[in-house]
């Protein structure tokens, strides 16, 4: 008998292990010739302000799906004067859970300045410490010399731009000086518009993190299927080379709520990948189509042609996971057609989904 309840409290204790150890996989497509890795780069834990232990951020990121993290400790802010640790601590501290939980660990941390110019992480770094300066102008040279990837964060924080998302002559500053290699369009529950466009303009990386400071479960509810904000790489190889390759040559995508954001020429291909679109029946009346959603992303579709010969929705969405059929009418006499819409949470510019043609 006490064999028995020996058996079952080890067994109790291996299923406890395993649900811990679950891992939700993220399901959005590969590119041709590029894997789609999860990651979040901007993250806090005790060693600044956050309120989480190291080792329990690597915990959640492996059970959310996360290729990659960085703790980006605040340089500047540490209001938990109990614990007494050089800058780099919080990465030490988890580089052994990364490894075994195989997680991308990058060394990071944030400067944390007042606006201009405000908060910028710094990632890639080999030592975090002699980012601790008087003038923030030394942090960033410092950053550089480390061969950071440098990137400005919650441009659109109402505490630092309290009614409008500037952009200050030190961000010239810094962009010309080679010291911003991206920005954040969304941080947390933080969507930054502005953002896209200057990463647009200026042709620098688009990224979205959590920010998290809480555990993570505080900020996000994973029963309803909610995520925290990251961004999707296409890397060449799942290596912290292949990330930053990847961010050198900005191919990234925000993951915000349902809404993804990227550059056009990724975005075309990504919903390639999201859906199989097949013609099943035709007629001289109508065509239908067999439309399957095979990711976790909703797909809402915008019609975008004025015209009344080809009759098809107005507005359709593609929920996560499902099949559909859809039929288009021919009306006045033809026989095919441009069947034109917008997919209006995949952003390929400010308030602008990309828009996709099916030739009927
Ligand atoms: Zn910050
Ligand atoms: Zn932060």
């Amino acid at each position: 008998m006490k064999r028995t309840l020996i058996s079952a409290a080890a067994l109790m204790a291996c299923v406890l292990t395993m649900q811990a150890q679950q891992r939700n996989e993220i399901q959005v497509p590969d590119l041709d010739g590029y894997i789609t890795l999860k990651c979040d780069f901007h993250t806090h834990t005790v060693y600044s302000d956050g309120l989480v232990w190291p080792t329990v951020r690597m915990e959640e990121a492996y059970r959310e799906g996360l290729d990659a993290i960085s703790l980006t400790e605040h340089i500047e802010y540490r209001p938990h004067k109990d614990i007494v640790a050089d800058h780099n601590r919080s990465y030490e501290i988890s580089q052994k859970k990364a490894k075994s939980l195989n997680l991308i660990l990058l060394r990071g941390s944030e400067i944390t300045r007042s606006m201009p110019p405000g908060h910028f992480n710094a990632i890639y770094l080999n030592d975090s410490n002699p980012l601790e300066q008087d003038n923030w102008r030394d942090a960033f040279k410092e950053a550089k010399k480390q061969n950071a990837f440098i990137f400005w964060n919650h441009p659109g924080w109402d505490k630092q731009q309290p009614d409008t998302t500037l952009w200050w002559k030190e961000h010239t500053e810094l962009y010309e000086g080679g010291y911003m290699h991206g920005i954040e369009v969304a941080n947390g529950s933080l969507f930054v518009p502005e953002a896209i466009k200057w990463c647009l303009e200026k042709n620098l990386t688009m990224l979205g993190t959590s920010d998290i400071h809480q555990p993570i479960q505080v900020n996000y509810d994973f029963a309803k299927g909610e995520h925290r904000t990251m961004t999707f790489v296409f890397a060449k190889e799942r290596s912290a080379e292949g990330i930053r390759e990847a961010l050198e040559n900005r191919r990234t995508a925000v993951y915000y709520r349902d809404v993804v954001v990227a550059r056009k020429d990724l975005m075309l291909p990504f919903f390639e990948k999201c859906v199989d679109i097949k013609e099943v029946k035709r007629t001289d009346k109508a065509v239908t189509l067999q439309i399957v959603n095979k990711t976790d992303l909703p797909l809402k579709l915008k019609k975008t042609a004025h015209d009344t010969s080809l009759v098809y929705f107005r507005n359709y969405v593609l929920q996560p996971h499902t099949k559909h059929t859809l039929t288009i009418k021919f009306e006045n006499g033809i026989k095919g057609g441009d069947m034109n819409f917008e997919v209006t949470n995949l952003l390929v510019d400010v308030n602008k989904g990309l828009d996709y043609t099916i030739k009927l």
